[in-house]
């Protein structure tokens, strides 16, 4: 392991939706840590890294493997699912990245089964379908919370695995009586079902099948499956370690805008959670927010989408093609707000790294960034500053104005022109939200080669500067390009 003078630990944390470019931070932040960690989440979000001009898109694999001599823990608050987890480090191995005995996997982290991806359909063809990403991710947590959850630790115990694995399928099977054999086979024909290997026409599940192939799983992964909670534990004040937050904060299980959340808490007291370290572990605390733009992925609401509704079903219904056959050359400075949308996501190339679909666009939100920075504190980093370079106004929400039915909110009661200033992530107050804009001058200039505070417009450290006092804490970090150099410290 490298030499560390400091030995600090650092927390990446994501303050908006998700996909605030926090790969990249991680990536830079490896440059003097030791271990990597990443606590939470599952395949269902992805990070991209450039390095040297290479793509490199992870799921479940930290961000610190693509740096050497670094070690990467895979925590207990995760959701595995083995068979990404290999075909994730067979891509590695092929891309050159020498991973063994670089990483670390909790044993006690959750397992992503086959029933998993069959429960998940079955909810999104009903009508409580929040766009997730058929990665099983939801079911698996579930039953972690139903205690009938299945861990790491199972894949090298075929025994133990089979009688964990009858118990979670019993209520599995009443839900899945009701969609019939029929939908039931066609749904496990599914590559990630391995073509309907998994199938059995007597209680949907062949468990023989499903027990060979995981314990096959665990054999392929047994070197990286340990005590993770105690090797950190054990690694506090010897190592670095920088904790890798997964999605983000407004997708809080626990903080964000319920129901349209993830499963797990990307805050700071999940990722420390799923490290197996108390809160006071994680050092520093960076919080990575999008700016001047954001971004959302799925459904749920977004006060400050540009386009509104208009981009939402768009989003819903469209991909990167369509798109570019719809607006060749979509103008930044378009008086349409939608195409002004199309146009960030097209200079931000904001399509999901895992989906690949278009990530819905909209202005900063400071009623947003303030709540995400009341339960994480930490310093900010803005990143993909460089993306609206050319754009002649930005706009900037300050605060909300509620426009919806009267509803209590505990002691206060929220009506029609009531204001909010610090967001209050409800789908059933969010929904009502109308954003209060200010706007500034950009600043026109490329900033992409511009790795230096003093060498920044004159406007864009004014607007900087107001993000810090919307906001109220101040801004440590810039990212002006998707590359390592491209960053500025302060
Ligand atoms: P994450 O999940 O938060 O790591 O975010 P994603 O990986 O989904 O999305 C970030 C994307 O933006 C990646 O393609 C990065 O290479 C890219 N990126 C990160 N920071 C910057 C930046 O400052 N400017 C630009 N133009 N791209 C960036």
């Amino acid at each position: 392991m490298k030499r560390n003078k400091s030995k600090r630990n650092r927390a990446v944390i994501g303050g908006q939706w998700g996909d605030e470019g926090k790969g990249k931070i991680i990536d830079v932040l490896m440059e003097d840590a030791d271990i990597n960690v990443r606590p939470t989440g599952g395949a269902n979000a992805g990070h991209t890294l450039c390095v040297n001009g290479k793509k490199y898109v992870l799921h479940l694999v930290p961000s610190g493997i693509v740096r050497p001599s670094t070690m990467n823990v895979m925590g207990n608050g995760m959701a595995i699912d083995p068979r990404s987890l290999c075909e994730e480090l067979r891509v590695l191995s092929e891309a050159g990245i020498d991973w063994k005995g670089r990483i670390k996997m909790a044993l006690n982290a959750n397992l992503v089964m086959p029933e998993h991806f069959v429960i998940e359909a079955a909810r999104e063809s009903g009508k409580g379908a929040v766009g997730s990403t058929m990665r099983g991710m939801s079911p698996c947590y579930t039953d972690r919370t139903a205690r009938i959850g299945l861990i790491v630790n199972d894949l090298l115990n075929p025994k133990l695995l089979a009688e964990k694995l009858e118990r979670n399928l019993e209520e599995k099977r009443f839900i899945l009586e009701h969609f019939g054999k029929r939908w039931v086979k066609r749904v496990m024909k599914h590559e990630r079902l391995q073509h309907g290997r998994f199938y059995s026409n007597d209680g949907f599940f062949n468990l023989k099948e499903i027990v060979a192939a995981y314990t096959g799983y665990g054999r392929m992964l047994e070197r990286l499956i340990t005590d993770t909670d105690t090797y950190l534990r054990e690694q506090l004040g010897k190592a670095s370690m920088v904790f890798e937050g997964a999605q983000g904060f407004v997708l809080s299980l626990d903080y964000g805008s319920y129901p349209d959340v993830t499963s797990s808490d990307p805050g700071i007291e999940g990722l420390m959670k799923g490290a197996g370290l108390p809160v006071n572990a994680a050092g520093k605390v960076y919080l990575v927010l999008k700016a001047p733009a954001i971004t959302r992925v799925g459904k749920g609401s977004f006060p400050t989408e540009m386009g509104g509704n208009r981009s939402a079903e768009w989003c819903e219904s469209h991909k990167q093609a369509d798109e570019e056959l719809r607006w060749p050359s979509p103008n930044i400075n378009s008086r349409d707000e939608m195409e002004q949308g199309v146009a960030v996501r097209r200079l931000g190339g904001e399509y999901g790294a895992t989906t690949g679909r278009p990530r819905r666009c909209g202005w900063f939100d400071a009623p947003l960034a303030r709540r995400a920075f009341e339960v994480n504190k930490g310093t900010l980093i803005l990143t993909k500053l460089d993306v609206m370079s050319s754009c002649k106004t930005l706009r900037i929400c300050t605060g909300y104005i509620y426009e919806g039915p009267r509803i209590r909110w505990g002691e206060t009661e929220l009506r029609k022109g009531t204001s909010i200033s610090t967001a209050i992530t409800r789908e059933e107050v969010l929904a009502y939200c109308n954003p209060q804009y200010i706007e500034m001058p950009g600043w026109r200039d490329d900033i992409s080669k511009t790795w230096t505070w003093r060498g920044l417009p004159r406007r864009c450290k004014q607007y900087v500067a107001r993000i810090e006092e919307l906001v109220g804490s101040e801004v440590s970090g810039l990212s002006v390009g998707p590359d390592r150099e491209a960053m500025i410290w302060r």
